[in-house]
């Protein structure tokens, strides 16, 4: 029999950072990225002093969907996160030239995202947003290890392939002891601007369903909605954008459970 390995000694805090939540999903595609950026507006919103960190590695998409194009400036070893719509935010793309990300093996992945969150000048905050890499390799277990997760939100899709996948991910989280702070349905119910008809394009009630079926919270369904993906890709996001929509609504819903 191996020797029992000792469990890894509990991650320090941040110093100025009273909460770190991550952004997480099974599967990519799914709108993680989407959520994290909303929902770290969405808690600005109620009033709380906001980070977003983008550990999307494989396809950071926060400078793109908060309109970010500097480079942080560095000071003494340290660098200052940007600041847009209230929040402070932070992507790995931002330090990254077009296309290393995909030739970076783990051990350099993992060491730049511990590094991005320990260097980054983030305090006073009194949460930061962590949209992290789709699925459960060893970059996600690194950061459920070495950073002090106050809980994680899973993001899926209602569609069955989109939610085992996220039933992997939670298994992460509890293996690591990560409380999953809930699931959240993206791309639910579709509303044709025409007539108004309801479809459900991915499917519908699945992750309230898997999220009764493990005693995990469910925090809402955000709708598949073409004013999301517009103001995503205008560099700014629907609660930035239009915060009295229903969607954005949805979004402020969600940041009032977690
Ligand atoms: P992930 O981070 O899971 O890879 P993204 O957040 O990048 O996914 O979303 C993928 C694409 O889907 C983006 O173009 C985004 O604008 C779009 N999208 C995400 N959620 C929605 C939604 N609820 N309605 C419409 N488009 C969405």
């Amino acid at each position: 029999p191996r020797p029992a390995r000792k469990a890894p000694p509990p991650p320090a805090g941040i110093d100025g950072v009273k909460a770190v939540i991550a952004v997480a999903s099974g599967k990519g595609g799914v709108g993680k990225s989407t959520v994290a950026v909303n929902l770290a507006l969405a808690l600005s919103k109620l009033g709380l002093k906001v980070g977003l960190l983008d550990a999307d590695i494989y396809g950071p998409s926060v400078p793109k969907m908060l309109g970010l194009t500097e480079r942080p400036l560095g000071e003494n070893g340290k660098f200052i996160p940007l600041q847009k719509y209230g929040i402070k935010a932070i992507s790995i793309g931002l330090f990254l030239a077009d296309d290393e990300a995909t030739i970076w093996r783990g051990p350099m992945v993992q060491s730049a995202l511990v590094q991005m969150i320990n260097d980054g000048l983030w305090a006073p905050l009194d949460v930061l947003v962590i949209d992290m890499p789709p699925g459960t390799g060893d970059v996600q277990l690194t950061i459920a290890q070495r950073v002090p997760l106050k809980g994680a939100v899973i993001v899926s899709t209602p569609q069955d392939v989109a939610l085992a996948d996220a039933r992997r991910g939670i298994a992460m989280f509890r293996k690591t002891q990560v409380p999953v702070l809930g699931i959240v349905e993206n791309m639910s119910t579709f509303i044709c601007p025409n007539c108004g008809h309801e479809s459900h394009i991915f499917g519908h009630g699945g992750a309230r369903e898997t999220a009764a079926r493990l005693g995990e919270p469910f925090l809402g369904e955000i709708p598949l909605n073409t004013a999301i993906r517009l103001t995503s890709d205008a560099g700014t996001p629907i609660v930035a954008a239009a915060p009295d929509t229903p969607e954005a609504r949805a979004f402020l819903l969600i940041a009032e459970q977690v």
